[in-house]
């Protein structure tokens, strides 16, 4: 498999489905001739990415309507760049306390225990490094080794001290939630539908899916696993009532000036972009939140790391491509992904315990 060939692409795609563009599109559910019900789907832009929620039932229009303006509200208090964002006032807090909201209290709790958890390979406050390589701004650049020492001197989960609402980080310091903030609002979200009687759902965040239910007709949903190698999904998955996230730098890269390319997810250890054997991960798990802040993490800990941690804590399934082509999968999982011909070539490994 040959790196040149990458492509920025969403990593999941619903099989079957076709995007239709930025629209807001809400359309009521009704019963066909044939007494099947049809979903309701609503798709708009929001926490930086393109979201498409599809839902079953006659409540349905409602639920996503009230989904829809959930996912408004947290993107206001989770963006770092909306100067009016509780994330913002932390980042421009010179080091003075601020009282969060229980919701904002509970993400930035959650990505901390995860980055105790996966020893910092999540880190919450890996931002200033995000912003010296240029992708808060779009101007992508190479920093030099002096740069990075002096920003990683501004990065650490440790520091920050979260007591109840209380938030505190040392000055200096930029709290980003990218890697877990659409997984907990699918988390956030799936909670809301389910209250309104929802039970067959299904979220596209980004890529990042979750599952309510099973399709309205009891079957599994099928996702499409996206390749990280360019066109075309992998294999298919059949998957009900989980959450499931793709990380990997074929996301969003730049191509240096040395023709070297550089992704998004960086390795808090050295600051530097991750490059190691893994094209990406995907993590199978039961909420968007282990999904999102595992795939990531990960993602950093390369594919030695990853085995190392599902052993430790098999909570979760994972499915992990390598840049020279292999597939290694949980055996849980083992039976419900399907290897499309197309990649047919590629070794499939199933991870034991
Ligand atoms: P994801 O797409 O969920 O893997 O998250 C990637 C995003 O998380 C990046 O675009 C950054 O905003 C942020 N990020 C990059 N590296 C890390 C890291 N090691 N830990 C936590 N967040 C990160
Ligand atoms: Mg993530």
């Amino acid at each position: 498999m040959r790196k040149e060939n990458k492509r920025k692409r969403r990593p999941l795609i619903l099989i079957g489905t076709v995007v239709t563009g930025f629209i807001l599109l809400l359309t009521a559910a009704r019963t066909t001739m044939q007494g099947t019900v049809e979903p309701v789907k609503t798709e708009f832009l929001g926490m930086n990415t393109y979201i498409m929620f599809t839902a079953y039932g006659s409540d349905a229009g409602e639920a996503l309507q009230a989904a829809e303006q959930k996912m408004a509200d947290l993107e206001s208090a989770w963006s770092v760049t909306e100067e009016s964002s509780e994330i913002y006032q932390v980042n421009h807090s010179n080091g003075e306390p601020v009282t969060l909201s229980g919701e904002t209290a509970e993400v930035v709790g959650y990505a901390l225990s995860m980055a105790e958890e996966t020893d910092g390979a999540l880190e919450p406050t890996i931002y200033p490094a995000l912003t010296a390589w240029g992708f808060t701004t779009g101007e992508n650049r190479v920093p030099d080794r002096e740069e990075i020492q002096e920003i990683l001197k501004r990065v650490g989960y440790r520091k920050i001290i979260l007591n109840g609402n209380q938030i505190q980080l040392s000055e200096g310091m930029e709290l980003d939630l990218g890697a877990v903030g659409k997984g907990y609002a699918g988390d956030v979200v799936t909670e809301l539908l389910k209250k309104q009687g929802i039970t067959s759902a299904l979220l596209d965040i980004g890529g990042n899916i979750q599952a309510i239910g099973a399709k309205p007709d009891g079957t599994d949903w099928q996702l499409g696993i996206r390749s990280p190698f360019g066109e075309g999904t992998l294999g298919v998955l059949s998957v009900a009532d989980k959450a499931v996230v793709t990380s990997g730098n074929y996301e969003r890269y730049f191509v240096g000036s040395d023709g070297k390319e550089y992704g998004h997810i960086i390795n808090p250890e050295t600051g530097y972009p991750v490059e190691n054997e893994l094209a990406s991960i995907t993590i199978i798990a039961k909420e968007g939140r282990q999904g999102d802040t595992l795939s990531t993490a990960l993602y950093v800990k390369g594919l030695g790391g990853a085995i190392t941690y599902w052993k430790e804590h098999p909570d979760f399934d994972l499915i992990a491509v390598t840049d020279d082509g292999e597939i290694y999968l949980t055996e849980k999982i083992a039976d419900a992904f399907s290897l499309n011909s197309a990649f047919g070539n590629m070794k499939v490994n199933v991870i034991e315990k």
